[in-house]
């Protein structure tokens, strides 16, 4: 199953806590790290007074099933130390499901597409970093929803090359 995953922080050092989370998800047995793409930082969507987010997506390849995924994600928030403020707040590290394949999901745990997605500039632009052509199940490209998003403030946060973390 290939899956495409958002990490988002805007605590404690965000942008080596991505690096750190998406090492940390390389070796984790049953998936491998296919690509990620740049770390971006983005002003917070919600209250303002918090500081900017660095965000980026990853694609892997997973054996295992989609809620034993979401299980082995929140493992890695929690073992960053995650800190739940306020909703929409801040947050150490926030690793969500985007796309499983062309599955869709639809309980009360996991949703799949994620549902926020297509309104978020700092999924989408990542996720065009590395897959331009991705796509919902039904066959809308993402890349459609970028117009609506382009309000959303997204720079390049570093020079750190698309893959260079992959082992
Ligand atoms: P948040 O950390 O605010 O993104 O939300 C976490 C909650 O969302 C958890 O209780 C998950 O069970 C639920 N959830 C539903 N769909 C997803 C998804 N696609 N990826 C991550 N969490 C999800």
């Amino acid at each position: 199953m290939q899956a495409y995953i958002g990490l988002g922080s805007n605590l404690n050092n965000p942008a080596q806590r991505l690096i750190s989370a998406l090492t940390a998800l390389q070796r984790l047995p049953g998936i491998r790290l296919l690509h990620h793409s740049r770390l971006f930082s983005s002003a917070p969507v919600g209250p303002q007074d918090q500081p900017d987010f660095v965000n980026a997506v990853a694609a892997l390849d997973c054996h295992c099933t989609p809620l034993e995924l979401l299980h082995t994600l929140q493992a890695l928030e929690l073992a960053a130390g995650r800190q739940r403020i306020r909703h929409w707040g801040e947050r150490t590290l926030d690793l969500d499901i985007l796309l499983l394949d062309e599955r869709r999901i639809d309980t009360p745990e996991l949703q799949v597409p994620h549902p926020q997605m297509i309104y978020r500039a700092f999924v989408l632009l990542p996720l065009m970093d590395i897959a331009p052509n991705a796509h919902l199940p039904d066959g809308t490209a993402l890349s459609s929803f970028l117009e609506k998003v382009t309000d959303q403030q997204l720079s390049p946060l570093t020079e750190l090359d698309c893959n260079a973390l992959i082992e």
